[in-house]
């Protein structure tokens, strides 16, 4: 059996109604006319105008743990130190290197579980979302990946371009939705970018 053809981006031409390959300038090769004005709408809705609101589901799905169980019950120990503490400093002394034990645990789980660079780059990208500019963007590759390891859940990373001033940028988000893995390179979406630094960056609009 065949492996099935690459799917091109394709258009249906507003001027003949021939559904037509996209090509970098944007004109139908049947009859010549211009596809921009169904380019800009394939991208979907324009982002609306800094500050942007999210709901509590958006940004909890981009403020994640790395390993979700890890975090969690290093969340536990830390709680358990922090009530043995004053017992054993008011009443029982002997239990004080089990509670600076229990404390040492909690805090290395949870640093394991969400990492202070991880954490950062999600802080960051939720901040081009509530109050960066939109750009005109577009897929540049979309990879699944094998092992889920980036991010908790996350399966695929979807890469992007987009330009500010004639400067081009990249950037890349993961996603936990295996739909994404059949997006397709060339595809036409919108970035949203922080003025003061267009390296931080993230595709709008936001998964949820
Ligand atoms: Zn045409």
């Amino acid at each position: 059996m065949e492996p099935p053809e690459p799917l091109e981006p394709r258009l249906v031409c507003p001027a003949c109604g021939t559904s037509v390959p996209v090509a970098p300038e944007a004109r139908c090769e049947v009859c010549g006319g211009s596809l921009a004005d169904v380019l800009e709408a394939s991208r979907g809705p324009r982002p609306p105008l800094p500050p942007r609101r999210l709901t509590r589901a958006q940004r909890r799905a981009i403020l994640r743990p790395k390993l979700r169980a890890h975090h969690d019950l290093g969340t536990l120990f830390l709680a358990l130190g922090a009530l043995m503490l004053p017992v054993a400093l008011a009443f029982l002394r002997p239990l004080l290197l089990m509670t600076a034990i229990f404390l040492g645990v909690g805090f290395l789980l949870r640093r394991s579980g969400w990492p202070g660079a991880l954490r950062r780059e999600q802080r960051r990208r939720l901040r081009a979302l509530r109050w960066g500019l939109p750009a005109p963007a577009e897929l540049t590759r979309v990879e699944r990946h094998v092992i889920p390891s980036l991010e908790a859940g996350r399966v695929v990373q979807l890469d992007y371009a987009f330009t500010v001033h004639g400067q081009p940028f990249l950037g890349s988000i993961p996603s936990p939705h295996l739909a994404d893995a059949q997006r397709r390179p060339g595809e036409r979406v919108w970035a949203v970018y922080l003025a003061e630094d267009p390296r931080i960056s993230a595709l709008w609009p936001p998964e949820s």
